[in-house]
This record gives structure tokens, sequence and C-alpha cells, in this order.
């Protein structure tokens, strides 16, 4: 190593799913949405002026702010907004977890927790989960400098009753826990009622699943008037203008159709429980998913193998060679063609 790569910060980067050059695949590997934007999106990009793109967006992008406030009554000073979540989550973690004690996370979660904790110098400690992949709230009962939970959870898809939730914030008074909902539009019940009720919980949505926006990258935070203040306090410190003009105009344009989003929500959830149960037929064994994506264990392959036999038939699922969860396969909802194009292709490679 050269000298001057000791004062390098050095991290392992999180690993997102594949993003295959070629369209001509099934993609069922990044818990994307197979259905378009909210027409009203359309016609934000058809009407925009693009001499606007001369000036700074908004730095508080405050009509997609006020659209979200509008959308969930709550406070405008209540909505933190970043490009994505994951900018959300990143922001937040580096604004609320600055303790000496660790911060808690399951074992089994989404896989940037620990990413941001290494590049930010947080400490962390992983909390096993039991092994039907639920959570036991006891175990985030002990000094902590923060608690994340995803909830639903991912990749497992298993949701945790909002009691089991608040049983883990009103045992963490002294510290923030962040709940993630990237999922929750697909099943389960939102925490966010509990924002009034408890100053110390954050609540991170993403339009990237739910509201089929992946690609303009847009994620925002709901708490208390005083957790987003001192996220907004690091965000300003960091860069004022993250989300640019057309992405604020077409994340407010979003929120403006709720009868679309329900329909298309509704669309992926009656895909998820058909291909639940196409899949128990296929012999696979797996969890009562909430979201998006499908957690399922194939009992007569091994999943390794069943994941690189759909390569080669060009469908993209998720595979983790990690202990624990290196016997299922994380399966995105698509719409019922994928589905059965998948489903024709699992019948070839588990009974060839
Ligand atoms: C997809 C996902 C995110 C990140 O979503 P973006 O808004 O696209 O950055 C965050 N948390 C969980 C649990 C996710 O699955």
């Amino acid at each position: 190593m050269n000298k001057w790569e000791e004062n390098v910060r050095k991290v392992v980067p999180y690993v997102p799913g594949e993003q295959p050059k070629d369209t001509n695949v099934i993609k069922l590997n990044t818990n994307e949405n197979p259905y378009p934007p909210a027409p009203e999106v359309r016609e934000i990009l058809d009407s925009f002026d693009e001499s606007r793109m001369r000036l700074y967006p908004a730095p508080n992008a405050d009509v997609l702010v006020d659209s979200i406030a509008e959308h969930y009554g709550v406070d405008s000073s209540q909505i933190f907004v970043g490009v994505g979540s994951d900018d959300v989550l990143s922001i937040a973690f580096l604004t609320l977890f600055n303790s000496d004690k660790p911060i808690l996370f399951p074992d089994i979660t989404y896989s940037f927790y620990d990413v941001w904790a290494d590049v930010y110098g947080i400490p962390y400690k992983t909390v096993p989960l039991r092994s039907d992949f639920t959570i036991n709230a006891d175990d985030y009962k002990c000094e902590n400098g923060g608690v994340v939970i995803a909830n639903p959870n991912a990749p497992t898809g298993v949701f945790a009753d909002v009691l089991v939730i608040e049983d883990i914030i009103r045992a963490n008074p002294d510290s923030v826990v962040i709940v993630d909902e990237a999922y929750i539009d697909f099943g389960g019940e939102t925490c966010l009622p509990l924002i009034d009720k408890y100053e110390n919980l954050l609540v991170v949505r993403t339009y990237s699943k739910s509201r089929s926006m992946a690609g303009m990258r847009i994620g925002y935070a709901m708490g208390s008037r005083k957790l987003i203040g001192y996220m907004n306090d690091v965000k300003f410190s960091i860069n004022s203008y993250t989300m640019n003009t057309v992405t604020q105009l077409c994340g407010a344009a979003s929120m403006k159709n709720d009868s679309y989003f329900r329909e298309s929500v509704n669309k992926i959830i009656a895909t998820r429980e058909r291909s639940k149960k196409r899949l128990a037929e296929l012999g696979f064994k797996m969890t009562d998913s909430m979201t998006n994506f499908i957690f399922a264990s194939p009992q007569k392959k091994s999943a390794e193998y069943v994941f690189n036999e759909l390569k080669k038939r060009r469908i993209f699922v998720r595979y983790w060679n990690k202990p624990i969860i290196c016997d299922y396969l994380r399966i995105t909802v698509g719409t019922d063609a994928e589905m059965d194009t998948l489903f024709t292709a699992l019948e070839e490679i588990l009974n060839g």
C-alpha cells in the first residue's frame, strides 16, 4: 500500500442487484414495479420548460414536501425528502446515530444498514431474528445508540405487527428508532400515526417500489419537527441541491392520483398471492410476504442452482450466498405474464 493510501477512508460498498444492459430479460431482481407511474407524471415531463434548468432547484423541494404532507395529513415541517430512501437513510444514520453505544438492527435485513454504519464509523450490533424470521422486541430492550427496523423486512418479506414496533420504540426513549417502510404499501400496517406520540421515531418511505419511480430517485421520511430539523441541518451542511426540479415536480404529481396508485398496488398484491400458491405447488417453502417480492426456498434443487438456471433463461431473481438465507431466492412480483413465464421455467428446472 502507498503511503497516501493510509489516509484514505476504505469501505466495502453495498452491492445493488444487477441492472442488465440487455432489455430483453424478465427482471425480477430489484423489486421494481412492473407498471408505469401515474399518468400525471407523463404530463409533467411533456410540459416541462427546459429553460427552468438554468435555475437551481428549490432547496427544500417545497412542492414535493407539501404534496406528501397533504397526502398523509402531517405538517410539512415533519417531512424530509431525499434522492431515494437510500439517501434519506444515509442522512438519518449520519445525523441521528452519533453515540458510542452500538446501534441495533436484525442480522437478516436490508444489507445497506451495516455499510452506512461502517462508512460513518457508527458502532453496531446485529440481532438474530427468530428461526421463522420474526423479530423479538425484547432483544431491543438493552442499551443502544439507535435502532433500525425494516417493516416489512427485506429480503424476508415478513411484517411485524405495529404493537411489536411500538414495544421497541417505547423501550427506547433515549435513542432514535428508524422504521424503514419501503414496502408498507403492499400490506401490513404503517406505524406513521406513532410519530405524534414519539418524538424519537423516524418513518422512512420510498417512491421506488409502490410508486413505480425507482429511476427518479425519491425517498422521504416522516417524524417529529425536531428530528426532521436535525436531519435538514446535516443535509444542508453537505449539499443543498440534491433533488432536481423535474424530479420534485414528478414526485408531487404522483401523489395527486391516489386511485391509480391503489389500483397498481392492488394488482401486484393479487399477483403476489396467486404466485405464492403456484410456488407452493412447485414445492417452494416461503414466508408470508407482505411486500412486492416473495422470499422462497426451492426444496428439490439448491437455490443457487435455480438462480443460475433462471439466469440462463434470461430471468433475473436475487440470490445471496450468505448464511441462513442461502437456501432462498428473492423473487420480485412482476406482471401476471412475467410470473407465468417464471413458473414455466421453474417447472422445467425443478422437474428436468
Ligand atoms: C429498496 C429499499 C430501499 C431503497 O430504496 P430507494 O428509495 O430506491 O433508495 C430502502 N430500504 C429497503 C428495505 C429497500 O428494500
